[in-house]
């Protein structure tokens, strides 16, 4: 008999799918792909097969039934279908569980009635992701689908921390506290900088910074998360490629009440037309890092922006932490970007963190070391992987891992 040891990885987004197909035994990625621009005229699915060729299609995807048709028949192409005995589940990346969710979940008809009933605190995200769980259902319908959430590793967080400071009555009747995402990532960061390190997680205290075009900081002790930046929605915390953090509430008032902005306005403004866009006109830090080198005035700053943040999540979270161990750079930012690190590290040896210039400086997709060995905090970059913990996560629970 073929014993099943793979595991497809759906994250389903507004108008994508991302794929990969995992196999646990031996790590490797037969297959991988994305659709995008579904419910437009133009989509685009490219996969790339087992032999690592690529293989691009230009037709519409009207919804994400027919780009989720689309990837099983590149699947079944490579002799790799829905239908394969190989595969022991799918796990689907969910953004919102709520407080309910702390762990991945196997799908049924009640999960899924849970995970509808949070769309109201996750308008953007939860919709695409139900439809994706559906949608691959009605496929395989008897393959273990697997909900894995962003939100999960932070439920952990207490419940000081989780409060906004408003009437309990009003927060707990409209679900208003600080969920966190990027939950994931989180985790695998926390646990892979353990490994680096040659240490249990359960031993280590760890601030994992996330930046990549969303970010968030994420405060964990030995291996549990006691507080993360984003909040109830993604848009608190860090400045980030689009999105502004912290803000005061008060602007968000005096916008509407004084400048005339609508709350949709708003909404926009502080989601996706702010943070280093907003500050700059560009997200992609390597662009503002090469204007900055120019001496663009309006790039400096954003990048100083950036950094002070940073470095006030970085403060804040080694006095929540009381002990750091590590500090785990991660995602676009994090991984690339060696003067971010540097910038948001730098004047703090007086805490016990240093980081090297040679070692920061060296390129590479491996986990590694970036402060001195006279360093009390190790400081690392951790290349992250949310699809191979979200694969690790659904494998556990189908009991194949
Ligand atoms: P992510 O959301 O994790 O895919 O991160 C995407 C972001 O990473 C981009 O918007 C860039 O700002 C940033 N990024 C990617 N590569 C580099 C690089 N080599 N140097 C600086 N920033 C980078």
């Amino acid at each position: 008999m073929t014993e099943a040891t793979r595991v497809l990885v759906l994250n389903a987004g507004s108008s994508s799918v991302k794929y990969q197909l995992i196999d646990m035994l031996d790590g490797t990625r037969p297959a991988a792909g994305l659709v995008e621009r579904i419910g437009e005229g133009s989509g685009r699915l490219k996969h790339t097969a087992p032999d690592g060729a690529v293989r691009e299609t230009m037709q519409p995807y009207p919804d994400h039934a027919a780009a989720l048709k689309a990837v099983a028949a590149e699947l079944a192409a490579d002799g790799l279908g829905l239908d394969s005995p190989e595969l022991a589940a799918i796990g689907h990346r969910v953004v919102h569980g709520g407080k309910r969710f702390t762990a991945p979940t196997l799908v049924t008809d009640e999960v899924l009635t849970e995970i509808r009933r949070l769309v109201p605190v996750a308008p953007l995200h939860n919709p695409a992701n139900i439809t994706g769980i559906e949608v691959a259902r009605a496929l395989r319908p008897d393959l273990p689908q697997v909900a894995v959430f962003d939100t999960a590793f932070h439920t952990t967080i207490p419940e000081h921390a989780a409060r906004y400071a408003i009437d309990p009555a009003i927060a707990d009747e409209h679900r208003v506290r600080r969920y966190g995402f990027h939950g994931t990532s989180h985790q695998y960061v926390a646990r892979a900088t353990a490994r680096l390190l040659g240490k249990d997680p359960a031993e280590l205290n760890v601030i994992v910074l996330h930046l990549g075009n969303g970010a968030s900081a994420s405060a964990v002790a030995g291996g549990v998360c006691v507080d993360t930046s984003m909040g109830l929605t993604p848009l608190e915390g860090l400045v980030m490629g689009t999105r502004s953090g912290d803000i005061d509430p008060g602007v968000i008032f005096h916008l509407n009440r004084v400048g005339g902005l609508s709350i949709d306005e708003i909404d926009d403004l502080l989601n996706r037309r702010s943070g280093l866009l907003g500050l700059c006109g560009d997200n992609d830090m390597r662009e503002i890092l090469r204007r900055a080198e120019e001496g663009d005035a309006a790039a400096e700053l954003a990048f100083r922006a950036y950094v002070h943040r940073l470095r006030k999540y970085l403060g804040g979270y080694y006095a929540v932490l009381g002990r750091v161990d590590a500090i785990a750079f991660t995602a676009g930012v994090g991984e690339n970007a060696a003067p971010v690190r540097a910038a948001a590290t730098v004047g703090l040896e007086e805490l016990g963190i240093a980081v090297d210039p040679e070692l920061n400086s060296v390129r590479s997709a491996e986990a590694r070391v970036i402060s001195p060995a006279y360093s009390r905090v190790t400081v690392a970059v951790v290349p992250t992987d949310e699809e191979l913990e979200i694969a690790q996560q659904a494998y556990a629970l189908v009991g194949a891992g």
